[in-house]
């Protein structure tokens, strides 16, 4: 299916590795121009000749923390306006929501809600009067079913999904849509850091974890970030303008509810 999107232009955060890197390359091979940040200019670099070398596209690399204001100010000056924008941002850490400070919360607001609603904020204006526009949030399946210890995460990501809810639904008339994808576990650097920590604590080898890690998952098996993209790709597509305020989950059946 060709997602009518060659040549537009698309805003992905956090997208030098993992689950984002997974929506650029998805995003490129539809013929996406692409401005890709990371805090890291050397990986980040690396992604950008890897997805022009495969699919042809313009990359735009920009180097910076995107939950600062100079890093999106950065990001913003390199595409002003874009087609697409795909919010991501590393996800807070696990812990004991006793040891949590309010600037513990904050920062955990800061990456991820209030980051993406102020790129919301500066982009979508732009896309109403062009009619079109596709965003996208990576959030968490966390938003679904809490994850005990990522209250951080669990929190933060429902009150980006909650603000999602409400504008979503005034967007759609002028072609722009917002949605959220929800992943449950992707073989990414972060799923290998925890488990690699996990190993550690319990004093196995990290093949032992990730077995049993993979054996909780119906689909017996952790995500490919590819898969990911694709469907990031899809909600970015002509074809989507249909569909908007969702929440979708990514996550070989996981979440055991019905709804
Ligand atoms: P990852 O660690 O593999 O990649 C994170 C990417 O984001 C890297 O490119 C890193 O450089 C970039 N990054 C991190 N913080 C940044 C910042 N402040 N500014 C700019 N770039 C930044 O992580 P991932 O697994 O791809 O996860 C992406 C998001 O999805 C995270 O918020 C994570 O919590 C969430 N998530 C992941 C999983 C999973 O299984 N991988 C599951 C649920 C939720």
């Amino acid at each position: 299916m060709d997602f009518g999107i060659k040549g537009k232009t698309a805003i992905v955060c956090a997208s030098s590795k993992g689950l984002g890197r997974g929506c650029a390359f998805s995003l490129a091979r539809e013929g996406v121009n692409l401005v890709i940040t990371a805090r890291g200019k050397e990986a980040l670099e690396k992604t950008a000749e890897e997805i022009r070398a495969a699919t042809g596209v313009k990359v735009t690399a920009v180097a910076c923390d995107i939950t600062t204001e100079a890093g999106r100010k950065l990001t913003l000056a390199a595409c002003p306006d874009p087609d697409i924008l795909v919010n991501n941002a590393g996800g807070p850490p696990p812990g004991d929501f006793r040891n949590w400070t309010r600037d513990t919360w904050i920062a955990a607001l800061d990456a991820n809600m209030l980051t993406p609603i102020e790129l919301i904020r500066a982009t979508v204006d732009g896309m109403i009067s062009r009619k079109f526009g596709r965003i996208v949030n990576i959030t968490s399946s966390s938003v679904k079913a809490p994850i005990e210890i990522l209250g951080l995460s669990n929190g933060a990501r429902s009150g980006l999904t909650g603000f999602v809810a409400g504008i979503a639904r005034k967007t759609v008339a002028h072609n722009v849509t917002i949605n959220n994808l929800l992943p449950g576990s992707f073989d990414t650097d972060r799923i290998r850091t925890t488990l690699t920590a996990q190993a550690k604590t319990r004093g196995v080898d990290v093949e032992v974890i990730r077995k049993e890690r993979m054996g909780q998952c119906p689909a017996g098996r952790f995500g490919d970030p590819a898969e990911f993209g694709d469907a990031c790709a899809y909600l970015c597509s002509a074809q989507a303008g249909y569909v908007t305020g969702q929440n979708f989950l990514i996550d070989g059946g996981s979440y055991p509810g019905t709804y």
